[in-house]
């Protein structure tokens, strides 16, 4: 079964009726690109830099950090390559960043509150960040975005970053700037994002556990962990449409993505590139050059009428057997 998957190696990604998907890998580190290489991802979809931070003793010193992401923009050139800026908090912590205590860690001061809060370390990712703009096609990646102005500020900070390198003679190439769909407030207003910002990457993981209400890591909450409920497919449906509406790229970088039924699915909702852990990407890949995008978009609009995860399962194992 192995060598069977390999045959998929060098192969775009398309469906039966020659719909181009993109499949790009997540990685934690830059000593994940062999991942990537090996398992032939178009691109990097999600470079996750927390673990970078949590790695370190001390803060990353803005030169350590841009060696890492000039290694990573350097290595998959002249594929994309997303970084996500410093998604710490919720069950992640800093122990040099002296975080307060909080009640509820998920809704608390994560991610992009988290970096408003300490603008000198995102200030410092910032400048490591478009320093390495001019090593590969860079597009930044703000997670946890939860109204339109955080996406303004952070927007407004990368614009004063930029200035000041280009003050220091610095070269800052052209990136994108996107941001991360994780919560409701964030899909049921994606209309409205999509008119400002370059792309959109779906984060399912958080999506599902705040739709839910539901901690992600809850041991005895996991049935409440449903990445087919319609409920989750109807925002990931908005969100996709205002990305058709808009002329944006709109991608799922959660779990979801490399599952046989999810993925597939998300692709006939719309979202033109998934990425996840690379190891799942020729299987993905295989399973895709078997089906007809138009079948996929026309179960995909089906499934969301349905009352379960259970129901929309079934719709999806009539048409993708495996
Ligand atoms: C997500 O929330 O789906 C995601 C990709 O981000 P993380 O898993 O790192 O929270
Ligand atoms: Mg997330």
């Amino acid at each position: 079964k192995k060598s069977a998957l390999k045959t998929m190696i060098g192969k775009q990604s398309q469906s039966k009726d020659g719909h181009v998907y993109e499949l790009f890998g997540n990685i934690a580190s830059s000593k994940d690109i062999n991942h990537i290489i090996n398992f032939d991802a178009d691109g990097i979809g999600l470079y996750r830099t927390e673990f970078l931070f949590l790695d370190h003793l001390v803060l990353p010193t803005e030169d350590e950090q841009f060696e890492e992401y000039k290694k990573v923009l350097e290595s998959v050139y002249p594929k994309p390559v997303v970084i996500r800026t410093l998604d710490i908090g919720g069950d992640k912590h800093l122990p040099y960043l002296n975080l307060e205590k909080e009640l509820n860690p998920f809704l608390g001061k994560r991610a992009i509150r988290l970096s408003f809060d300490h603008i000198d370390v995102f200030k410092t990712q910032l400048r490591a960040l478009l320093r390495a703009s001019a090593y590969g096609h860079l597009k930044i990646m703000f997670p946890m975005i939860a109204v339109k102005e955080e996406f303004i500020k952070a927007k407004a900070i990368v614009e004063e970053v930029k200035q000041a390198l280009r003050k220091e003679k610095t070269k800052v190439a052209d990136f994108e700037l996107g941001i991360m769909i994780e919560i409701p407030s964030a899909a049921l207003m994606a209309d409205q994002l999509a008119q400002v910002v370059d792309f959109i990457s779906i984060g399912t993981n958080d999506l599902i556990q705040y739709t839910m209400a539901a901690d992600r890591t809850h041991q005895s909450l996991t049935y409440l962990y449903q990445p087919l409920n319609p409920a989750i497919l109807k925002l990931i449906d908005m969100v996709a449409q205002a990305g058709k509406k808009h002329q944006i790229k709109v991608s799922v970088c959660g779990e979801m993505a490399s599952d046989i039924y999810a993925g597939p699915l998300l692709l006939g909702l719309g979202v033109e590139e998934l990425s996840m852990t690379p190891s799942h990407i020729l299987k993905i890949r295989k399973i895709l050059s078997k089906l007809n995008h138009s079948d996929l978009e026309k179960l995909s609009k089906s499934v969301l009428k349905l009352d379960n995860e259970e129901q929309v399962l079934s719709e999806l194992k009539k048409l993708i057997k495996v």
